[in-house]
């Protein structure tokens, strides 16, 4: 299996992902709409300007290029804007997923990496969240992960579709290389949006809530690079390649930081002490949440190679020199 379709691939996590594929002697085919993705992100590889739900676009570029295996990653993705805007989050999230795993059913395409998220597991009731762990998502965003996570299962019943579900916890940093990175417009993530103060880009950084049952009451999240997350899509492929059945993991560091102690982090490796203020809850926020990844270690042979602090350091890197 050599030709993998990478739906999203001018995205963060899907042209990190294209690039580990590549140079580990995949042909990845980049199919985006650019409505979020960077046509910079694109660097060199085959490239199909179009839509996820598009199914005629999608039958012609399966043909096309020979595609064996479709990897997804061009989804909305902002739990605060999936909580006021929840009908943008469904069409895209789940409606047109549909008509995309209709059109690889159509074409003889039976195996699918889908991006899945921490989302999908909602309040935890464990202090990290292993495979087991209740799904009972608390916003729409998680909402429509989890509707397609059962999607897969039944296509998996029905159509013998393999699919592994992948669920992020904080997907975080940048390519070593400073080529690709993070950027959204508007940026609502945590760790550019810290990085774009110490820049002086931002005035400030606004915390938000600090009034959570946590240590010192801000958010505790499980920080991923997505050089970590790009080698667990590739490791996921080939296992369900080789063994023929759907999988689901869940991908972070075991290790949560709490919205504090990523600022003063941050502080300390950029040497520059911005603001940071105390700001209401975003809607939609779980207190904690940290992976137990258990299963992808033993499964997978999968292992985080980088910390918080390599996160920090490749991403402020990409700040500083970002081309887009
Ligand atoms: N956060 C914050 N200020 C910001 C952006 C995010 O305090 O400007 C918090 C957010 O409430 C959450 C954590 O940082 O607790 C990570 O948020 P992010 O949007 O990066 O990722 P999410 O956890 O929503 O996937």
């Amino acid at each position: 299996m050599k030709n993998i379709l990478v739906i999203g691939g001018a995205g963060y996590i899907g042209s990190h992902t294209v690039r580990m594929l590549a140079a580990k002697g995949y042909n990845p085919v980049v199919l985006d709409n650019l409505s979020k993705g960077h046509k910079e992100a694109v660097q060199g590889y085959p490239f199909e300007l179009a839509d996820l739900g598009d199914k005629a676009r999608l039958a012609e570029t399966f043909k096309k290029y020979n595609i064996e295996a479709v990897m997804h990653f061009a989804a909305f993705a902002e739990v605060g804007e999936s909580v006021k805007e929840p009908s943008k989050y469904y069409h895209n999230n789940v409606a047109k997923v549909l008509d995309l795993l209709d059109a690889m059913v159509e074409n003889n395409i039976h195996y699918f990496v889908f991006s899945s998220t921490a989302a999908t597991f909602g309040e935890p009731v464990k202090p990290t969240i292993n495979e087991q762990h209740p799904q009972l998502p608390i916003n729409p965003y998680g909402n429509t992960k989890l509707m397609v996570e059962k999607m897969l299962a039944d296509f998996d019943v029905a159509y013998g579709l393999k699919a592994t579900a992948l669920r992020y916890f904080n997907a975080s940093g940048a390519d070593d290389s400073g080529e690709i990175g993070e950027s959204h417009n508007p940026e609502s993530h945590l760790i550019p949006i810290v990085l774009q103060a110490a820049a002086g880009k931002r005035p400030s950084i606004k915390m938000f809530g600090n009034d959570y049952p946590t240590p010192d009451g801000t958010c505790v999240r499980d920080y991923i690079h997505v050089n970590d997350l790009a080698r667990a899509h590739i490791l996921a492929l080939e296992k369900m390649a080789k063994d023929n059945v759907s999988e689901r993991f869940n991908l972070g560091s075991g290790s949560g930081f709490s919205v504090k102690e990523l600022v003063d982090e941050a502080r300390k490796i950029t040497g520059i002490n911005f603001k940071a203020e105390v700001a209401p809850r975003r809607p939609g926020d779980p207190a904690v949440l940290v992976a137990d990844s258990t299963k992808a270690q033993q499964v997978l042979g999968w292992k985080p190679e980088y910390n918080l602090t390599r996160i920090i350091e490749t991403a402020w890197n990409w700040e500083q020199h970002r081309k887009y």
